[in-house]
Order: structure tokens, then sequence, then C-alpha cells
């Protein structure tokens, strides 16, 4: 059971859950193709990665464009010959009030967080059919379990790929393409994701309870490591990962 010498595909892979997964698995010899939008960010981690011994390269990738998604493939099957995982990890999380009609930030997160994910099982599902092999792996949220108020878009970009990879799952089985789907649901890790929020009272909120409870994103790490380290024909297909302290 080891990680060793498969091809994953990351996206938000220039912080925070995205780099942090991408230096353990690459420390396990796994071979990481990273994506995201900022350039010297993934520079950086691939150089990182390389100094320690690891294989890794990179593509800015917007993920909100299938073209792009499509590209990240293609880089890991001509680097590495194949691509064995896809990890849909970008993500933005602009929480704020219905009532404060932010419709714009709606519409950022249904295109990175949900749209950004089809995009990206769109890209694999071709090679992953023919192959009957891979799997696809997704940050989901435990917004995308339960409620919470001010998280009302953001849990139903959530709770719609929870949904999308629990049917990829039963499909896969009925299918015969042994595709493994993990979802994965953190509570509050430590990264850069309360930058994208804008409403005040949700900033304020936010930035008091990970400041409180919050946990390094290697936490999310090691169970990704888990997950496609497992044999083929074991799907493990859900994760929370909660900090002790968080109620
Ligand atoms: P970060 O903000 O550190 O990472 C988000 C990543 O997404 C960055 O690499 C960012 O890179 C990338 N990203 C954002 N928009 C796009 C885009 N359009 N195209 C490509 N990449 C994009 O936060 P996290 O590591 O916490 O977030 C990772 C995932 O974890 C997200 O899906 C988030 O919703 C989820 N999550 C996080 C929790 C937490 O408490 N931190 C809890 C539950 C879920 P760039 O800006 O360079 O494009």
């Amino acid at each position: 059971m080891s990680v060793e010498n498969k091809v994953i595909v990351i996206t938000g892979a220039s912080s925070g859950i995205g780099e942090a997964s991408a230096k353990l698995l690459a420390s396990h010899g796994a071979k990481v193709v990273l994506g995201a939008r900022r350039e010297s960010q993934l520079q950086e981690i691939v150089n990182d990665i390389k100094a320690n011994g690891g294989q890794a390269v990179f593509r800015v990738t917007d993920v909100t464009n299938p073209a792009d998604l499509t590209a990240l493939v293609d880089l890991a099957k001509t680097e590495f010959g194949a691509i064995d995982v896809i990890f849909n990890n970008a993500g933005i999380m602009p929480t704020s009030p219905i009532s404060a009609l932010k419709t714009n930030e709606w519409n950022a997160m249904i295109d990175v967080n949900l749209k950004g994910v089809l995009n990206g099982v769109a890209a694999v599902m071709p090679d992953f059919t023919a192959q009957k092999h891979g799997q696809i792996i997704t940050t989901s949220s435990v917004a995308g379990l339960k409620s919470f108020a001010g998280s009302g878009v953001y849990g139903a970009t959530k709770f719609a790929v929870r949904n999308l990879m629990e049917v990829i799952r039963m499909e896969s089985a009925q299918e015969h393409t042994n595709i493994r789907t993990t979802s994965l649901y953190p509570a509050a890790i430590n990264t850069e994701l309360l930058h994208t929020i804008t409403d005040t009272s949700s900033k304020q909120g936010m930035n008091k309870l990970y400041a409180a409870v919050g946990i390094t994103p290697d936490a999310v790490a090691r169970v990704v490591d888990f997950a496609v380290a497992q044999p083929d024909e074991v799907n493990v297909n859900e994760f929370t990962i909660y900090p002790t302290k968080q109620a």
C-alpha cells in the first residue's frame, strides 16, 4: 500500500491543502502535477519538491476553464506517461448572509467550487473509463454535510460535489470502470481560504473561529495520502476532518 509512482493531478495546489498534499505525496514517491492560477507560488513549490528529491511539474490553471483542466491532465500524461488520480481541491469561500446579495460571489463560488470540479471530472473521465482505473478526490467541506448561517451558497456548492462524487462511485460500479471516489469534509484548517471573504461580519466570525481551533493542512494531506495508497479494489470514499477543539 503506497502512493509511490502514482501520477496525481492536484488543483488548488499553490497554497493550503493542495500544497501540503503535493509535498507529502511527492515525499512518498508520487509524481505530482500541480495546477492553480498563481505561477510564482507553483514554481516555488515545485522547486521545493524537487530539492527534496521528489518529482513534480506545474501548469498555470484556472479551473473555471475546461481547456485548462484538459491541458493539465495532458501534461501529466506527457511528463509521466499516465494519470492515476485527480485531486479536485481548488476552492473559494467568500461567505456572507444571503440577504447581503453578493451575487457576483455566489456565481464565482459556483464557477470554481462546482463547475471547477465538473471540469476536472470531465478532463479525466475518458482516460479513467478506458483504462478501467482511476481515482477522483474532491475537497468538499463540513459545510457540505450540514448547514451553517453565512454558508448558503458555499455550502450549496459543497453539498453538490458530495452528490456528484457519490453518483460517480455508483455509476462506476455499474459500468465496471473501477473509478474510486473520495470526498473530503474538512472543518477549520488554517490556510489562505479566509482571504476570499469580503463580508465584514462573516470574516470576523471566521477569523475568530479559526484562530481558536484551526489546525494545519497537513492533517488533510495525510488523509489524501491514505486514500490514494489503498489497493485498487478498495474505495475509501468519505473523510471528515475536525480539529479536536472544534464543536
Ligand atoms: P487556500 O485558499 O489556501 O487554497 C485554495 C486554492 O484554490 C489555492 O491554491 C488557489 O490558487 C486555488 N484556486 C482558487 N480559485 C481557483 C481557480 N479559479 N482556478 C484554479 N485554482 C484556484 O485554501 P484551502 O487550502 O483551505 O482550500 C482548498 C479547498 O479546501 C477548497 O476547496 C476549500 O473550499 C476546501 N476547504 C477548506 C477548509 C478550510 O478550513 N481551510 C474547510 C473545508 C473545505 P490560486 O489563487 O493560485 O488560483
